[in-house]
């Protein structure tokens, strides 16, 4: 017997229509290039994405075209979001932060029809539009600009282009397991690879994202993500405000502490998200000011791991609860977040303060599980390391257009991480599984180390990574950068260890160098390390 309810099918159209029609006038404020801040509303944007959707139609796009962005937090790009998808086309956002050839390959490969592009990424788009054959138009998001036609002679004007558009389009109905938006993997090795995202899977994560314990966005909130709309969707942050209609604040290009802090202060931000180096930055900035971030309540951390010192500087300083959640593209990303359960509210202070340090645990619709090299359950005893596999319906399949055929594990996606996991399924990253340190037998978590090592007063940053060793065949060092003004010895840094690790764990060694090289979205490239400094140990 079948239930007798209605059926419908999960589209992001119905998010920007909810948010259009019963959050019409909750504000969305937007950092514009030269640093002003315009002010748009749901409603707004509800209407500019249906004058874009129809214009994009009326261009003769077919279904699924991908529309590709070059673009900052914004609010074009908020609509873009919404027209694109919802007209049944593919949002295909693209880090900017991309070497040259990875960002033509990766038009390439999407075979992008449309690119949209803020003014900062005009000359990137002149110089590379010849090698990007599948382009039809190029789109700045601004109004007219006529020293931008010197560059680029058929670029064509976001303001203008939605003024052809009608906005009472109405959206196409349509199987909700249709690709809504693509997100390509930073490729730190070989070429970058396609997710290609669902109507379904987005709705699906934004229900889960909105939960208490997850994000927790409500309609109360004044939302503002530094976390790219490049980088996974935001992490789904502008589905997940469509779905609850909270006030969001889209910071643009100014994403250094100082223009942080302002826009915090200014647009009273109460729950912010971001990597670790973004809050790195806003708290240096804060401690020079001499603000106390009174609107700020929450921020939410993930992308890489987040040092415990961090969470207690929000804390103590601030009053500021720091989530620490973790998640990759390949699953849209949210996988796991760290907020207690009722029970640890009996634990002592210290304990309680302990539990919030690991990336937390999976929302309804994601399932963990670590394995041995041979496949085989690992115990979830919170001691027990392995690869750590995932699934659930916002996890990947397969990758877009895949170079080979990623198998899934047994139904799971095997994220490349190693990680253990208590009883009540909080989950502690270890290390991506080619960065651990096999010391004659053992495993190191290089982000353990490195999470004491940026505690010391006198380092900026840290990295420790397995250096080749004739006994031991790798053992850590690690690779300090330091504060400014700041000279610390390295038997100092290495005594800063004692009583925090086990003995052996501690790093044999200590190397400096002037900044860790980075890759396209923030994360150390551990490889080039291991290039530069992996033979120091061996004499
Ligand atoms: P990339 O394109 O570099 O793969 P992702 O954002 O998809 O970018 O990166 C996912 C990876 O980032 C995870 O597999 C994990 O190794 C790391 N990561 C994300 N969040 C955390 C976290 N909170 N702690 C530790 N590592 C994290």
């Amino acid at each position: 017997m079948l239930g007798q309810m209605m059926q419908g099918n999960l589209l992001i159209s119905s998010l920007i229509d909810h948010a259009g029609r019963y959050h019409t006038s909750t504000e969305i404020a937007s950092v514009e290039m030269d640093g002003s801040v315009s002010r748009s509303n749901w409603g707004e944007v509800q209407r500019n994405s249906k004058r874009l959707a129809s214009a994009l139609t009326k261009m003769g796009l077919k279904t699924s075209a991908r529309c590709a962005t070059i673009a900052w937090n914004n609010r074009r790009h908020l609509e873009i979001y919404f027209g694109v998808s919802s007209a049944q086309f593919v949002c295909h956002t693209i880090n900017p932060r991309l070497f040259p050839e990875q960002l033509v390959y990766i038009v390439n490969h999407a075979e992008d029809e449309v690119l949209f592009i803020d003014a900062t990424f005009l000359p990137l788009a002149a110089a590379l539009k010849d090698k990007m054959p599948t382009l039809k138009a190029i789109i700045l998001m601004g109004p007219r600009d006529e020293a931008a036609l010197e560059s680029v002679p058929e670029l064509q004007f976001y303001d203008e282009f939605i003024e052809t558009g009608d906005e009472n389009f109405v959206w196409p109905d349509f199987d909700e397991n249709t690709a809504s938006s693509l997100c390509y993997t930073s490729g730190t090795t070989g070429n970058p690879k396609g997710v290609l995202f669902s109507h379904r899977s987005t709705m699906l994560h934004s229900f889960a994202a909105a939960l208490p314990d997850c994000i927790g966005f409500s309609a109360r909130n004044i939302v503002l993500p530094v976390v790219p709309m490049f980088h996974v969707n935001a992490w789904g942050t502008p589905y997940a405000a469509a779905m609850v209609g909270c006030q969001l604040v889209l910071p643009g290009p100014g994403l250094d502490g100082s223009s942080l802090l302002k826009l915090i202060d200014a647009e009273q931000v109460d729950i912010a998200l971001g990597v670790p180096t973004i809050w790195q930055g806003l708290l240096m900035a804060a401690k020079d000011s001499g603000s106390t971030l009174s609107s700020l309540k929450r921020t939410v951390v993930g992308g890489s791991a987040c040092p415990p010192s961090m969470i207690d500087t929000f804390r103590d300083v601030y009053g500021v609860d720091l989530i620490h959640a973790w998640g990759m593209t390949e699953m849209s990303p949210l996988g796991t977040s760290n907020q207690p359960l009722a029970k640890h509210a009996m634990l002592p202070i210290e304990a309680q303060r302990k539990l919030r340090e690991n990336q937390g645990r999976p929302p309804y619709g994601i399932e963990l599980k670590i394995v041995d090299e041979n496949g085989k359950d690992l115990p979830c005893d919170d001691v027990a390391q392995g690869d750590l596999l995932v699934r659930g319906p916002w996890v990947l399949s397969g990758y877009f257009k895949p170079e080979r055929d990623d198998e899934l594990r047994d139904g799971w996606f095997d994220t490349g991480d190693v990680a253990r996991i208590d009883a009540d399924g909080y989950m502690t990253i270890c290390d991506r599984s080619k960065d651990i340190i096999k010391s004659g037998g053992e495993w190191i978590s290089s982000v353990e180390l490195e999470n004491i090592a940026v505690a010391h007063p006198d380092l900026l940053e840290a990295a420790v990574i397995g250096a080749a060793h004739p006994k031991w065949d790798e053992r850590p060092v690690l690779v300090a950068v330091k504060a400014e003004g700041c000279d610390p010895k390295p038997d100092d840094l290495i005594a800063f260890f004692d009583g925090k690790i086990a003995s052996w764990q501690k790093p044999d060694a200590v190397v400096f160098t002037d900044a860790l090289p980075r890759n396209a979205t923030g994360k150390v490239l551990k490889r080039n390390l291991r290039d530069e400094f992996g033979q120091v140990l061996m004499g």
